[in-house]
């Protein structure tokens, strides 16, 4: 654990936290000082992989199961943490929501089916909007929610229509909740990443497209899973007690166009 353990006594939960970015969140956040709850859908060997790598690290981590995209599945998920908090002997209480899961459909306008389309907005708009509403009892004043977001509801990917839309739905959840919440002290934060290397890319591993990719950001790079949970871990501190309803690029500024 870091000396500067600035989440020291919170506790966190990361949906999606057993792999890609998610993974690098949750170790970052455990690392900080947090309890993580790794959320993971189908994976058990990845999520039980990123707990053992946080406890090498000196943290504390416990993997929650819940596929979402189903009926019901906010209310799977909040019993599971809640099961694995009671087994723990922790009070039940969260800190820190991050709301990381999500999937792509890398298909143009003509090609999207409506499943496809249901699919994407049941994991990366549906299932957010419903563990925030059903977990907002669990929420301790002053806690965080963090939406990761995507570049893509700033400029233009017509090949990914879908999932832009879910993302910026997710955007203006964002907006809506950070001034709801208010009151409680509770502040609400999109996390915007750009290319990343993660299994969510799996063209990554052709030569241009990976060049292509590399150039949208100013730096001439993909992000890495950790450049992001690097700006996750500020808004889940005290440190960003000021930022809320903010949406913050953390794609090496691929936002710009360039
Ligand atoms: P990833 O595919 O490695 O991780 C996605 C995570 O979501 C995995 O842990 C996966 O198990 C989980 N998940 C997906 N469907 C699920 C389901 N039905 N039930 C439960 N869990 C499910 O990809 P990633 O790049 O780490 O993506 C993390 C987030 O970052 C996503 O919301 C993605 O949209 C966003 N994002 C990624 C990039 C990028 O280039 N990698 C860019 C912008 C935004």
């Amino acid at each position: 654990m870091s000396s500067t353990a600035r989440l020291a006594g919170k506790t966190a939960l990361v949906t999606g936290g057993s792999r890609g970015i998610g993974r690098a969140i949750s170790r970052r956040l455990a690392h900080e000082g947090a309890l993580v709850a790794v959320h993971y859908g189908h994976d058990l060997g990845a999520a039980e992989r990123t707990v053992k790598e946080i406890e090498a690290d000196g943290g504390r981590a416990f993997a929650v199961h819940a596929e979402l995209g189903v009926p019901g599945d906010a209310d799977t998920l909040w019993s599971a943490f809640d099961g694995a908090l009671a087994d723990r002997g922790a009070d039940g209480g969260l800190d820190i929501l991050v709301n990381n899961a999500g999937i792509t459909v890398p298909r143009p306008l003509a090609d999207v089916t409506e499943a496809d389309y249901d699919r994407v907005f049941a994991i990366n708009t549906k299932a957010p909007f419903f563990i925030i509403q059903r977990g907002l009892a669990r929420l301790r004043d002053g806690g965080r929610i963090i939406n990761v977001s995507s570049v893509a509801t700033r400029v233009a990917f017509p090949a990914i229509v879908s999932y832009t839309m879910t993302k910026a739905a997710l955007d203006y959840l964002t907006l809506t909740l950070a001034q709801e919440l208010g009151p409680r002290g509770i502040t609400v934060n999109a996390v915007a990443p750009g290319y990343t290397e993660t299994e969510i890319n799996p063209t990554l591993a052709i030569p241009e497209i990976r060049r292509r990719y590399s150039e949208a950001s100013a730096f001439n790079r993909l992000g890495q899973p950790t450049d992001i949970a690097d700006v996750v871990a500020f808004v889940a501190s005290d440190d960003a007690r000021w930022v809320t309803g903010q949406w913050i690029d953390a794609s090496g500024g691929a936002h710009l166009g360039v």
